[in-house]
């Protein structure tokens, strides 16, 4: 049982959910998890409350996509800044336990305010004890086991990063492990608005305007969605059939741009790159550019 204060709307079962997602640990797992869950279109907080173990490290040279390597503190900068771009909200505050709660869900107990979320991701690095309350229903001995995607036998409960036994301690490994965590969250979610060969389907991807859609198209995906979506034998109201029909078709069109929106993704990343990096490094470099013929 929790032992939350009376007044807190996180100890009455008739309160809503505060966040569809809450995750423990801003590390990159963490934030790889927030960045999936978030753009899924959750609502997800992140709590930190530490010091992440790759601050530890002197320079990450091993990280694809940085060259000359970074500092581990630019690096969470980032991660951050990448969490919060894509609608995720940081919280600097320790998770101090994670239980049920009454109605459904998780309370997530900080070392603020207690918060209740649909799903939590655990991604605390050597902070087990967040875990203890739900230790019985976790696998004993081993309550880390590998499972596919970070899921524990608590269904909406997931283990990310370094924290999990099914990766090793490497920061480009945790960062993919809270990717993967995350994704399959937002798969979860989808099977239970649908089921889950639907669910199953769900990828994050923005591609070329035009690469889905077309002659022809709407009816070529009705008769891949009726061959080998629908389950064979079912009971599914039509609603539900067309709206998970109609999602799976945004999920190919609703992220489709066209090269103007390219160009100015690609200009506004840029841009966003540009304030994390140290701006005598910047006024130097321009200097430079000024000085070429
Ligand atoms: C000395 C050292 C050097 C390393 N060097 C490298 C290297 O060069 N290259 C490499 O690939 N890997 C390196 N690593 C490994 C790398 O740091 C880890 O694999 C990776 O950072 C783990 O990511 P994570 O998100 O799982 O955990 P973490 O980065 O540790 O993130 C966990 C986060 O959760 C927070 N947290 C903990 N408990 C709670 C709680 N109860 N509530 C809220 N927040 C909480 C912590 O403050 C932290 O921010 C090194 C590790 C060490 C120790």
């Amino acid at each position: 049982m929790t032992t939350l204060p009376e007044e807190t709307p996180a100890n009455d079962s008739s309160s809503p959910v505060d966040h569809d997602v809450a995750v423990a640990g801003g590390g990159a797992a963490g934030l790889a998890a927030a960045v999936f869950t978030a753009r899924y279109g959750l609502d997800t907080v992140v709590f930190d409350g530490g010091k992440a173990a790759i601050t530890q490290c002197a320079h990450i040279e091993n990280y694809l996509g940085f060259p000359g390597g970074i500092a581990p503190d630019r690096f969470l900068e980032l991660g951050r800044a990448h969490a919060t771009h894509e609608g995720a909200t940081m919280v600097d505050e320790r998770v101090t336990a994670v239980d049920r709660h009454d109605a459904s869900g998780f309370v997530v107990e900080t070392t603020d305010q207690p918060v209740v979320a649909d799903r939590v991701v655990i991604a605390a690095a050597y902070d087990a004890e967040v875990l203890d309350r739900l230790a019985e229903e976790l696998p004993s001995p081993d309550p880390f086991a590998p499972t596919e995607g970070g899921r524990t036998n608590v269904d909406g409960l997931y283990v990310a990063g370094w924290m999990s036994d099914e990766t090793v301690h490497q920061v480009g490994v945790n960062a993919g492990h809270g990717a993967r965590a995350g994704l399959a969250l937002a798969r979860d979610d989808m099977s239970e608005r649908y089921w889950p060969a639907v669910g199953d389907r769900y990828v994050d991807w923005v591609v070329h305007d035009g690469r889905y859609g077309g002659d022809g198209w709407d009816e070529h995906v009705d008769e891949w969605f009726d061959d080998e979506m629908l389950p064979e034998e079912h009971d599914l109201d039509k609603t539900t059939v067309d709206a998970a029909r109609t999602d799976l078709k945004t999920e190919f069109l609703g992220r489709c741009i066209d090269t103007e929106e390219r160009r100015r993704r690609d200009r506004d990343g840029q841009r966003q790159l540009l304030t994390h990096l140290d701006d005598d490094l910047i006024r130097e470099h321009a200097e430079t550019l000024d000085q070429r013929p």
